[in-house]
């Protein structure tokens, strides 16, 4: 089947599948319409497929993690990066403290918060906020292949009611995992989840990343050896801890987000993102899962197959 086509019928399949809620500890993302639905599949030569409402733009909250750790590769080289955050799935929630007080008080990965915030605090910290911002939408703009921005409401809202995230970011400074103040990274944590994409713009970003890091229009973005280490993170670590049940069953690197987002990268082939709001008690959307689960089966996208 014509794979707009199959997409098509995937949307049809799960429209009106209403498991799961939206996430209401962000009170901004709990104001957002749960019918919404949208997948994009970008490939690595630009070719682009949709389905649903593929123009609605919403915030990228954790699937932006792959990126700020492309970012930090990028900057200090994997070895550095890796002093700080480790490479290990914990099999805990998104959210989770615990793996901090335990062992050796380094985040197991950059995917669950305690590693993105660290990661955040190495991006940067002796410059302002602003710069910060700038130097980072810089960055992921080049993945999407346009500027970006960040949803001022929805990164206030989050800031104003970042309680357990607060005190994770106080864990790791008390750990000395963060060095100096923790309020910039924080922001800067914050920033990174509301910046703005379709599912277009993050099926172009996982395009790219599925392209050894060259944008589907042939521009360089990142070098191969940090994609290489991005999604064998993404692919162990980025699906939380359901993320044994995804490579066993979906098979290729993803990162969900809790606005109800989820991308997936197959390499030499394509990028794939879906948007969906009701999300489950992982964190990821309920549709999206779905909707990925189908599409890696009828395009056999299970890398190892
Ligand atoms: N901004 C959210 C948080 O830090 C991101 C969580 C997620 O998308 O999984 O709680």
């Amino acid at each position: 089947m014509k794979t707009e086509l199959l997409l098509k019928e995937i949307h049809e399949r799960y429209r009106s599948f209403n498991e799961g809620k939206l996430a209401n500890y962000i009170p901004e993302l709990a104001k957002v319409n749960p019918n919404l639905f949208a997948i994009s599949i970008v490939t690595t030569d630009g070719e682009v497929f949709e389905a649903g409402d593929s123009q609605q733009l919403f915030t990228m909250q954790s699937s932006s993690k792959p990126f700020t750790y492309a970012m930090a590769l990028s900057a200090f080289g994997r070895d550095k990066v890796r002093e700080k955050v480790g490479v290990e799935p914990t099999g805990t929630s998104f959210n989770s403290i615990v793996e901090i007080e335990a062992n050796t008080h380094r985040p197991y990965n950059p995917m669950v918060n305690a590693g993105a915030i660290t990661i955040s605090s190495m991006l940067s910290p002796e410059k302002s906020l602003e710069k910060r911002r700038e130097e980072m939408l810089k960055f992921f703009g080049s993945f999407a292949g346009h500027e970006l921005s960040i949803d001022e409401t929805i990164y206030q809202s989050e800031r104003s009611t970042a309680f357990r995230n607060r005190s994770i970011a106080n864990l790791l400074r008390h750990f000395q995992v963060i060095n100096g103040e923790i309020d910039g990274s924080l922001d800067l944590y914050f920033s990174q989840c509301s910046i703005q994409v379709n599912t277009r713009d993050l099926a172009t970003m996982a395009a790219t990343l599925a392209n050894g890091g060259v944008h589907p229009s042939k521009y360089k973005v990142i070098d191969r050896d940090t994609v290489s280490d991005v999604l064998s993170i993404m692919l162990s670590c980025g699906m939380y801890d359901t993320a044994g049940e995804w490579a066993y069953q979906v098979g290729f690197p993803a990162k969900s987000g809790v606005s109800g987002c989820i991308f997936g990268v197959i390499p030499g082939k394509m990028g794939i993102a879906v948007y969906s709001p009701l999300i489950n008690e992982h964190g990821h959307s309920v549709r999206g899962v779905k909707a990925l689960q189908d599409l890696s089966y009828e395009l056999k996208l299970h890398i190892f197959r």
